[in-house]
């Protein structure tokens, strides 16, 4: 579904993303995992282009990721993300957040928006906080409207970078949980996270970047049990 080969990237000097080569199959669920700034927000982003590439290849559903325009538009929207901090527009309602991206890049009519954005709020448990503003909401909430809101545009897949890492730890688990469910239901998923639980429990692939490059690729049982590169094993033996 999503294919990356040979991506390379630099920011200036910094070689930040290395021959990465990365096939998601439809209905995977692929956690990323490694050190801070080996470049996972960095492969998340290029895979919507919010950065470009140096070289190498992004296609979605076998169409290469094109440069601008239209077409860059569409197959964006084959893309939902969801970022660490939520991203809502602040002076929207939390429904209108989530209608209004089906209504303006989609087409789709109001009455049609509406009742979708309402059936998606319920699903993340939110229904009852559909008329009131970002602000309102705790962040455990606003996050989950995010995720409401990426999913209102019917994504093929769904980029997670560090999803929780801004919550307070008691709203990690309601988070998560959306996400486990989202994964359950064949959902084809990239997850950024440092939530280990969730990598072991929902991840059919666990990818460990270091410096840029893919060190280490394997199923979590196999990763966290026995990691074959020294990258890992010491990064996992921090963990702890
Ligand atoms: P973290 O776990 O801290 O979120 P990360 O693995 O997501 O880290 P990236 O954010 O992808 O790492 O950053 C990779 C490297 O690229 C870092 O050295 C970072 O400083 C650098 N970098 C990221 N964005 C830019 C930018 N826009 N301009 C210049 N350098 C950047
Ligand atoms: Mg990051």
């Amino acid at each position: 579904l999503v294919a990356l080969r040979d991506v390379n990237k630099h920011f200036g000097d910094l070689h930040v993303l290395k021959d990465i080569n990365l096939e998601i199959d439809q209905g995977e669920v692929v956690v990323v995992i490694g050190p801070s700034g080996s470049g996972k927000s960095t492969l998340c982003r290029t895979i919507n282009r919010l950065e470009t590439i140096d070289s190498g290849s992004i296609q979605i559903e076998g169409v290469e990721l094109p440069k601008e325009g239209k077409e860059l538009a569409q197959l964006r929207a084959k893309v939902g993300m969801v970022f660490q901090s939520f991203n809502l527009f602040a002076h929207r309602t939390v429904i209108d957040n989530v209608m209004l991206g089906p209504m303006k890049v989609r087409g789709i009519k109001k009455p049609e928006a509406k009742n979708r954005a309402m059936e998606l709020l319920k699903r993340v448990g939110v229904g009852n906080q559909a008329q009131k503003y970002p602000a309102q909401l705790s962040g455990g909430q606003q996050q989950r409207v995010a995720i409401a809101r990426a999913l209102a545009m019917d994504p093929k897949v769904m980029l997670f970078d560090e999803p929780t890492s801004a919550l307070d730890p008691e709203m990690i688990n309601e988070v998560l949980d959306v996400m486990t469910d989202l994964a359950k239901g064949g959902m084809t998923m990239i997850v950024v996270t440092h939530e280990m639980g969730f990598a072991r429990k929902a991840a059919d692939r666990v990818v460990f970047m270091a410096d840029g490059a893919i060190v280490e690729e394997a199923e979590p049982d196999t990763f966290f049990t026995n990691p074959t590169s020294s990258r890992a094993k010491d990064f996992l033996s921090k963990l702890i």
